[in-house]
């Protein structure tokens, strides 16, 4: 085994998929305690309240309960390196989700005992089914009284259109848990409530017949052996290639405020789930294990650090090894850059980083030049595919207070769009500037980082826009004419792709009779 392929074998990169309030960042923080990459819990949320202290839009963030930013946690558990991408909460930031999950080689699913399959989980099942990604499951607050687990598993299975697989099993629940089983190694993990902040172990129990089972649970004992047995007859086996596919889901149980559980889930993640994988490209598929680097960037980010002003790309590592100070080609632009100062994301701070492998995550410093689905190698043209942008479905004009600060509004919202969740578009004939969004919460945090990070104050307006289509056509003397004769609708967006902006179905869909040569894309590849 070579350097490379040993490092790449070593990783593990996923996200966590969830409802709001299933226990993803519990969970996350309770990770992070076992990598040792954290010491005390409560640090997940403090981290991120501190790094931003001074932004008025985490204020806002905070006093919603929401989570707008999204970010990457690296930490060594055993002998290997596990990337944790966060996804944002709520569901108006869905794309930047999705776009993150572009970037992971499986997923993590939290879901409640009580509340079972929720909408917001159904949604980011459907991106991974896209790419077919792995899927391991937690089924989160046993500590609390919940669903039957056997029930549970019929709606995953129902709804979610994946076979599970129990790994661990629950033993009551709620006032009633006593631990958890694990079906493959045979040993009874007890429960005991623990605040959470270290990691205790708690007692092991080693195979279901042992006399010390009838000790602590009496009559309970004989319940439980009986009914491993039915699970064991009735629920699927573990198959690690139907899992590897996305057939099949690994469960494990738990409850992750008592870090209960997560042991279990944690070691058997990192032994199964799956290492780098190959990506497509326009050209050709590429392997992790290639020696040359190349990479694409899934999400950009303005602003982390307000004291920096600095506007970070997130790469993701597809191949090769990357090492601080090396020349990259930007595909796109095609210019040769050198990164001298790429970060890394250890989970206990940010640093610079002196080496990545494959499905590592590194920060570039980005002062313009790059864009979602940015493709970067040492000299092969190459272009990784599938990170969609999505037409937006509300549109807002954005109105300056102040007009003599027009310059700061342009770059300010130029930068913010970059980062993906907002659009921006300006229109042929006019000078507007049009946003458009997926949700409406979205024009309120572009309104409070305009102020808090560029200082301006900026309104937005309804505008007669229901609907964005990007446009093309073969035949560029067509394009030409359209381009004369449908102005009125048409702009560009930041990166200067001709969109049409439609007042309504109808409009769109005359236009389109009317033109049956232009394509009318609902989302545009990068
Ligand atoms: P997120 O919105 O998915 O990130 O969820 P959080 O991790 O913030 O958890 C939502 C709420 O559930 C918080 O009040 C947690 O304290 C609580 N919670 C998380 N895990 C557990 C658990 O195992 N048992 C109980 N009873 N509550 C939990």
């Amino acid at each position: 085994m070579t350097k490379l392929s040993d490092e790449a074998a070593r990783r593990r990169t996923f996200a966590i998929i969830s409802h709001p309030d299933a226990g993803k960042t519990t969970v996350t923080e309770k990770l992070l305690l076992f990598g040792g990459a954290i010491q005390v819990a409560g640090t997940v949320k403090g981290r991120k309240a501190a790094a931003h202290a001074t932004s008025d839009w985490m204020e806002m963030e905070k006093e919603r309960g929401i989570s707008v930013t999204s970010s990457v946690m690296q930490f060594p558990y055993k002998d290997r390196v596990v990337n944790l991408l966060d996804t944002p909460g709520h569901a108006d930031f869905s794309e930047d989700t999705y776009r993150v999950l572009t970037a992971v080689d499986s997923a993590l699913m939290v879901i409640d005992v009580a509340k079972g399959v929720e909408e917001r989980t159904i949604k980011l099942m459907e991106v991974c089914r896209l790419r077919d990604t792995p899927i391991m499951t937690f089924i989160n607050k046993l500590d609390r009284e919940g669903r039957e687990p056997m029930e549970l598993m019929d709606e995953v299975e129902d709804i979610l259109k994946i076979r599970c697989a129990p790994i661990t099993w629950p033993i009551g629940m709620g006032k009633r848990f006593k631990g958890v089983y694990h079906l493959y190694n045979e040993s009874i993990h007890l429960f005991s409530a623990s605040a959470g902040s270290k990691v205790s172990e708690g007692e092991i129990i080693q195979g279901l017949d042992s006399p010390r089972l009838d000790e602590l649970f009496g009559d309970m004992a004989a319940e439980l052996r009986e009914e491993i047995e039915l699970i064991q007859g009735a629920s699927n086996p573990f198959d690690k290639d139907a899992y590897l596919r996305g057939e099949l889901t690994p469960v494990f149980f738990g409850s992750a405020i008592n870090n209960f559980g997560i042991r279990e889930l944690l070691d058997d993640f990192v032994e199964h789930a799956p290492p780098p994988q190959p990506r497509e490209a326009e050209q050709r598929a590429v392997e992790p294990n290639e020696e040359p680097l190349t990479g694409f960037v899934f999400k950009i980010q303005a602003n982390m650090d307000p004291n920096h002003r600095d506007r970070i790309a997130f790469m993701r590592v597809c191949s090769g090894h990357f090492e601080r100070g090396m020349k990259l080609k930007h595909v796109r632009i095609g210019k040769d850059v050198r990164i001298a100062n790429a970060i890394t994301f250890m989970a206990s701070d940010r640093g610079n980083v002196e080496d990545a492998w494959p499905g590592d995550i590194i920060g570039l410093h980005n002062h313009g030049t790059i864009q979602i689905g940015d493709t970067f190698t040492e000299g092969e043209v190459l272009k990784f595919t599938g990170i969609p942008n999505f037409a937006p479905e509300l549109f807002r004009r954005v109105v300056l207070r102040d007009p003599l600060r027009m310059k700061q509004l342009q770059k300010g919202i130029v930068q913010l769009c970059e980062e993906g969740a907002s659009q921006l578009f300006r229109p042929l004939n006019t000078n507007d500037l049009i946003v458009g969004a997926v949700g409406m919460l979205q024009f309120d945090v572009v309104a409070h980082r305009l102020k808090a990070e560029y200082g301006v104050e900026a309104r937005f307006e309804p505008v007669n826009v229901a609907t964005a289509r990007w446009v093309t056509c073969d035949d560029s003397k067509m394009l030409g004419d359209f381009r004369r004769k449908a102005a009125e609708n048409l702009s560009e967006d930041v990166t200067g792709n001709l969109t049409y902006l439609a007042p309504n179905r109808v409009n769109l869909d005359l236009t389109r009779e009317r033109w049956p040569d232009v394509r009318f894309m609902a989302t545009r590849e990068h």
